[in-house]
C-alpha cells in the first residue's frame, strides 16, 4: 500500500489529540490521527462518558462525553475541509525514521504514513479490548472468539463473514453492549419466517461472573423479562476451559463447549459455537515502548518550550508526557498542543516566522474556521 503524506500525525484522540487537530488548523497545518478505539474520546468517553467535570476553562460542568462532543464539534472546520482526517480502529505500531528525515508509521492493519513530525496524544496507551484469560479461548479469537467493537451485532458478523445462524451463542459480558447483542441474538431465535433462518442462533446465553449488571436498568429489564420468558438463558460464573476437537492446548481446533464454573459452586459443559465477548478495554502502551524514545515510568520526557522528545520531529502532549511539574489533567494538555503546534510548525514552515493571530480579530483564522462577521 502507498504511504498517505501528511505534514503531522497525531497518535491518539483523546481530548488532547483532538485539540491538538485544532491548533494544529489554525496554523494552516493539515493531519491525520490515528486512534485503537472507534471513535474520539480517549479516556473521557471510555471511563467516564456520563461522569461530570468541572474543571474544563469557561465549562462550568459538563461530561466526559459532552467535554468529546464539543472537540469534535470545534474541530468540524478542518474534518469538514478534509485538512484533517481521522482514521479509527487501528493501533500505530511502528515508527521508523527515513533517510529523508521523515518518519515512516505503520498501523496494526496495514495504513502506512509519510510524516514530518509525530504527535504522541497517546495518554495512558491504546485502548484495546480485555480479552478472556483461558487457556485454548487466544488461539480461537478472530475464528470462533470475537471481541466486537460495535453495537450492531448482527452487521459486525456479516462483515466479517462470521456465520450466526444455527449457532450456539456464548456471550460474556454485563455493560449495555453485551446485553445488546443478547437481545438482538434473541429476537433473531424466536424469528420463524425463512429468511431469518440464516441469522436464528440455535441457543444464546449470556455469561457474566454474577447475576448483576452494569448496563442501564432498561437493558437489564428487557434481558430479564427475556429470561423469564425463557428466550435466553442466563448462567452466573465464569469459563474454566475451552474443549477444541484438539487435543494441544492453545493449538486452534475446533471450539465445541467450553467447561464452566458457576456461582453456586456447581460445573457445567455448555456447547458453544462462538463466543462474543464485550470485557471493557484497558490501556496498553504497547508499541510506544519500542520507538526509541527514553520513556521514564512509562512517560515520555518532552521539554516544555515545545513539547518535543529527545528525537526531533517527535512531539509527546497530553497523559503521556512527562516534564518537571507535569499534571495530568485535561486542561494542562491543551496548553501543550498550543505550544507543540507552533514546534510543529518550525519543522513544516522553516524559516516562516508564524506570527501570534487571535480567533476573535484574525481574518485569516476565520476563513480556515470558515465564520464570517
Ligand atoms: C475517572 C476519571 C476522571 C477524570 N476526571 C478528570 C477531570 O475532572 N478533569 C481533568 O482535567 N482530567 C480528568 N481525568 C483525566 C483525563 O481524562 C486525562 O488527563 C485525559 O483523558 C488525557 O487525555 P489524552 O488525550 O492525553 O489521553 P487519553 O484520553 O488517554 O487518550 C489517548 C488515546 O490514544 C489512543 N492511543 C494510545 N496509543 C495508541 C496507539 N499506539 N495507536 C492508536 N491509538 C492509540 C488511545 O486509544 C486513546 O483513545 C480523569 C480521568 C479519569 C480516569
Amino acid at each position: 500500500m502507498s504511504a498517505l503524506e501528511t505534514p503531522a500525525l497525531i497518535v491518539g484522540a483523546g481530548p488532547v489529540g483532538l485539540f491538538q487537530v485544532f491548533q494544529l488548523g489554525l496554523l494552516g497545518i493539515p493531519c491525520h490521527v490515528v486512534d485503537a478505539l472507534p471513535h474520539a474520546g480517549g479516556q473521557c468517553a471510555e471511563l467516564y462518558p456520563g461522569k461530570p467535570i468541572y474543571d474544563i476553562p469557561g465549562v462550568p460542568a459538563t461530561t466526559g462525553r459532552g467535554l468529546v462532543e464539543s472537540l469534535v464539534e470545534q474541530i468540524k472546520p478542518f474534518t469538514t475541509a478534509g485538512t484533517a482526517q481521522l482514521h479509527w480502529g487501528q493501533l500505530v505500531s511502528t515508527v521508523a525514521r527515513q533517510d529523508d528525515g521523515r518518519f515512516r508509521v505503520g498501523t496494526d492493519t496495514g495504513l502506512v504514513f509519510t510524516t514530518q513530525t509525530l504527535i504522541i496524544a497517546a495518554g495512558a496507551g491504546a485502548f484495546v479490548p480485555r480479552k478472556l484469560r483461558v487457556d485454548g479461548l487466544e488461539a480461537l479469537e478472530g475464528k470462533q472468539v470475537f471481541y466486537p467493537d460495535s453495537d450492531d451485532i448482527v452487521a459486525y458478523a456479516e462483515q466479517r463473514g462470521i456465520r450466526l445462524g444455527g449457532q450456539n451463542i456464548l456471550i460474556q459480558g454485563d455493560d449495555d453492549r453485551a446485553l445488546g447483542w443478547a437481545l438482538d441474538l434473541t429476537r433473531h431465535l424466536a424469528t420463524a419466517h425463512a429468511d431469518a433462518a440464516t441469522l436464528r442462533p440455535a441457543s444464546v446465553t449470556l455469561l457474566h461472573r454474577r447475576d448483576a449488571f452494569s448496563a442501564v436498568p432498561a437493558l437489564v429489564a428487557r434481558i430479564q423479562q427475556c429470561r423469564d420468558d425463557g428466550r435466553l438463558r442466563f448462567i452466573a460464573g465464569q469459563i474454566t476451559r475451552a474443549d477444541t476437537d484438539c487435543a494441544e492446548v492453545n493449538s486452534a481446533g475446533r471450539l465445541h463447549a467450553v467447561q464452566l464454573a458457576k456461582q453456586d459452586g456447581t460445573e457445567e459443559s455448555l456447547p458453544v459455537d462462538v463466543v462474543l465477548a464485550s470485557l471493557g478495554v484497558s490501556p496498553k502502551l504497547g508499541p510506544i515502548a519500542d520507538w526509541g524514545l527514553d520513556l521514564l515510568r512509562k512517560q515520555i520526557p518532552v521539554d516544555t518550550e515545545k513539547f518535543q522528545t529527545l528525537e526531533p520531529g517527535i512531539f509527546a502532549i497530553g497523559d503521556i508526557n512527562t516534564y518537571p511539574g507535569k499534571k495530568k489533567l485535561i486542561v494542562c494538555g491543551f496548553h501543550e498542543c498550543v505550544l507543540a503546534a507552533f514546534g510543529v510548525a518550525e519543522i513544516v514552515f522553516p524559516g516562516k516566522p508564524q506570527l501570534l493571530q487571535y480567533t476573535t480579530t484574525s481574518t485569516r483564522l476565520h476563513a480556515l474556521l470558515g465564520v464570517t462577521h
